[in-house]
């Protein structure tokens, strides 16, 4: 008999390491700390291996669906002039898998409608386990406890549970913070999706399915600075004034109740993902700056491997083991790599920038092709 699996968080990791245990014949159980499943954020990009990564897990067709190609990725300076861009149409061509964005709260449509009849529990947050010799306890906020073989902790980036099993693996702050919104873009018309390095910091779009467009603003700041988390949209303008005019039209076509404002955070690489009978996945265990696009990417594929591993069979901890020395090293790699592009991103010195931009400018096609492999191509 398969014996007990519980879940806690019902995020994206959460939800696609469900649908990868219940393909491999196991009913686990999801304890989610919201009082509804709803999605924090805006839009997403999702590259071509977390799309191979949905294909190993047989959702790719439904999650696509919801979502947009993407045509190229470029980076310009505030003057509009190109530093580099990526062809994904190139990447299609090389590895069969687009480049795709999407809503959150598509993607997380598209994630639950694959799992009909699955338990899953709302305003359930897990604040602490205890590990006995048999099982593992949960223990609830709402005081209630449940007690499960086996726990998948997808808790995200301040998971309790994480903190517990490996003290002082506390998130650390990028340097920059974050304004965000979906917008309608039927007027605005906006096609590829772009990043503008300025010396005031970046702004980026990213066209959605359904004539949607998601937008981003990056800012160097303290940490929590009370005048940031007070910007309004006319703020905002302000300070990218200096910036191609479409950015301000951005920000006019966007209302504040909409706006989303966090500090940019990750996780320094930790050195262990499985636990015995317990595993980190997602944000929980490997979160990183969000310069690659490829958190939500890398949980996918955290799925995608647990399924992979669940088919090779034997106990689970063991599995868990399996897990854990097939995706540290690529996690670590991803999080070091985008904290380190988020620096050079983030620069406001005019001769760093310089430099910066000069250097992005020289780096030949075979190297940035070396790049893409390495991210693309993946051990499933
Ligand atoms: C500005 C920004 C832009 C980003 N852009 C991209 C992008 O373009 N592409 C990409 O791939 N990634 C991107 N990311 C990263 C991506 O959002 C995360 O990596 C992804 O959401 C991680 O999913 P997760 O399920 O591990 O964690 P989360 O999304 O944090 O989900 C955790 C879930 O657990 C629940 N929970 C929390 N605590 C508890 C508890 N104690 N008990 C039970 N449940 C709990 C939460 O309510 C939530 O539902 C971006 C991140 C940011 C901040």
């Amino acid at each position: 008999m398969k014996r007990k699996v519980a879940i806690t968080g019902g995020g994206i990791a959460g939800l696609t390491t469900a649908i990868a245990f219940r393909k491999a014949g196991y009913a686990p159980i999801i304890f989610e700390a919201a009082e509804i499943v709803k999605p924090v954020g805006a839009g997403l990009g999702l590259a071509a291996n977390a799309i191979k990564a949905l294909d190993k897990l047989g959702i790719k067709n439904k999650v696509v669906g919801k979502g947009r190609a993407l045509s190229s990725f470029t980076i310009k300076n505030e003057k509009d002039k190109t530093i580099t861009c990526t062809d994904s149409l190139k990447i299609s061509r090389q590895y069969g898998l687009d480049n795709f964005t999407i809503h959150r709260a598509a993607l997380h449509e598209a994630l639950l409608s694959e799992m009909p009849g699955a338990e899953l529990y709302t305003g359930k947050k897990c604040m602490d386990i205890i590990i006995r010799k048999n099982n593992i306890q949960l223990l609830f906020k709402d005081g209630s406890t449940v007690d499960t073989d086996y726990l998948i902790v997808a808790d995200g980036i301040h998971s309790p549970i994480r903190q517990k099993l490996l003290p002082g693996s506390v998130p650390r702050y990028a340097g920059y913070t974050c304004w965000r919104a979906v917008i309608d873009n039927s007027t605005l018309n906006i096609d590829n999706s772009y990043e503008i390095w300025g010396n005031k910091g970046r702004f980026g779009a990213v066209p959605l399915a359904n004539n949607q467009l998601y937008w981003f603003a990056t800012v160097n700041s303290p940490a929590n600075n009370t005048r940031f988390k007070n910007f309004t949209l006319t703020d905002l303008k302000e300070w990218f004034r200096e910036y191609p005019l479409e950015t301000r039209t951005i920000l006019s076509q966007t209302s504040e109740d909409i706006l989303i404002w966090n500090d940019i955070i990750d996780l320094k690489p930790i050195p262990k993902y499985a636990f015995d009978n317990i595993l980190l996945i997602g944000d929980a265990a490997h979160a990183t700056t969000p310069n690659m696009g490829q958190g939500a990417c890398q949980a996918i594929e955290d799925a995608a491997v647990l399924y992979d591993e669940l088919l090779k069979g034997g106990e689970l901890s063991s599995v868990f083991l399996r897990f854990e020395k097939r995706r540290l090293k690529r996690t670590h790699f991803i999080t070091n790599q985008s904290a380190l592009i988020g620096k050079m991103a983030q620069a406001t010195n005019p001769l760093m920038i310089k430099m910066r931009n000069a250097f992005f400018r020289s780096i030949p096609e075979s190297i940035k092709d070396r790049q893409l492999k390495k991210l693309y191509n993946t051990d499933f």
